[in-house]
C-alpha cells in the first residue's frame, strides 16, 4: 500500500500480534482488557509487492509518528467529505494523544492502562501507548496504523452520528465496517495505493482477529469472531459505508 505522499505501507501478516492489539483496541466509555503485548513469530509469510521496497519497512519512530500524521489527515478528510456530501457539519475528534505511563491521560476519570489504544468519547480524544504502539508497527507493519487509527475514529463517529448499540460487539463490528470503508473508500480516490498482495495481507491478518471462540457474544468487551470481523471489514473495505448500517 502507497500513501498518496509517495511512501509505501506494507502490512507483513504477524497474526498473534494483531489479535492481542485489535482486541485491546477498544472504544468508548469501555477501556478494554489491557492484555498486553503477546510475543509474535519473527519474520512475514508475505512478501512486498512490486511497488514495495524493503527500505521502507520503517521502524522509526520518526516513521510511526509520520504514519500516525498521515492516517489522521487521511480519515479527517474522508469524514469530512462524507459529512459534507450529506449535509452536516464534520467536527474532528479534538486530539490524538500518545502516553507512556499507566495513568498520564485518563478517560472520564478512569486511568488509561499501558498497552492499549482507546477512542474516549468524553474527552473526544483517540489516545495510544506510544510505546506498545510502536512495538506493534515494527513487528506488524505500518499498515496497521492505518487500521487502528481508522478503527478508533470511526468509534469518534459513531458518537457524531449517535449511535450507540446495546451490545459492544455490534459496535466494533461497525467500527470495523467503517474502518474497512475509509480504507478501500481511499483507495478509490487515490489517497492510498494498493500493492499487489496487499489484500490477502488484510484478510489473513483480520482473521487473526477475532475473539476466542468460546467468547459470549454479548459479553462486555467483545469484538466479535475472525470470520465476524473480516466479514465487516471487507463488507466495508468493497461496499463502502452504505454496507456499515449507518443509518
Ligand atoms: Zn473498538
Amino acid at each position: 500500500m502507497e500513501a498518496r505522499s509517495g511512501r509505501h505501507v506494507r502490512w507483513p501478516l504477524v497474526g498473534l500480534l494483531i489479535a492481542a492489539v485489535v482486541s485491546v483496541a477498544c472504544s468508548g466509555g469501555g477501556l478494554a482488557d489491557p492484555e498486553g503485548e503477546r510475543p509474535a513469530p519473527s519474520g512475514s509469510a508475505a512478501s512486498p509487492g512490486p511497488s514495495t521496497t524493503r527500505a521502507d519497512s520503517t521502524t522509526s519512530v520518526a516513521e510511526f509518528e509520520q504514519d500516525v500524521a498521515d492516517a489522521q489527515a487521511i480519515a479527517e478528510r474522508y469524514w469530512a467529505a462524507q459529512f459534507k456530501a450529506s449535509g452536516q457539519r464534520f467536527q474532528p475528534v479534538k486530539r490524538i494523544t500518545p502516553y507512556q505511563r499507566e495513568g498520564e491521560v485518563s478517560c472520564g476519570g478512569q486511568p488509561l492502562p499501558r498497552n492499549n489504544a482507546v477512542y474516549c468519547s468524553r474527552g473526544d480524544f483517540i489516545a495510544y501507548d506510544v510505546r506498545w504502539s510502536v512495538a506493534a508497527f515494527r513487528q506488524v507493519g505500518d499498515a496497521f496504523v492505518f487500521y487502528l487509527l481508522g478503527h478508533e475514529y470511526a468509534h469518534g463517529i459513531q458518537v457524531r452520528l449517535g449511535i450507540n448499540y446495546s451490545f459492544t460487539i455490534q459496535q466494533e463490528l461497525q467500527a470495523d465496517c467503517m474502518a474497512g470503508a475509509y480504507l478501500g473508500d481511499s483507495v478509490r480516490s487515490g489517497a492510498l495505493t494498493l500493492a499487489e498482495g496487499d489484500l490477502d495481507e488484510f484478510r489473513e491478518g483480520l482473521a487473526a482477529v477475532g475473539d476466542d471462540p468460546d467468547q459470549p457474544w454479548f459479553a462486555e468487551g467483545a469484538h466479535g469472531t475472525a470470520e465476524q470481523r473480516t466479514d465487516s471489514f471487507f463488507r466495508g473495505y468493497e461496499q463502502s459505508l452504505g454496507a456499515c448500517d449507518l443509518g
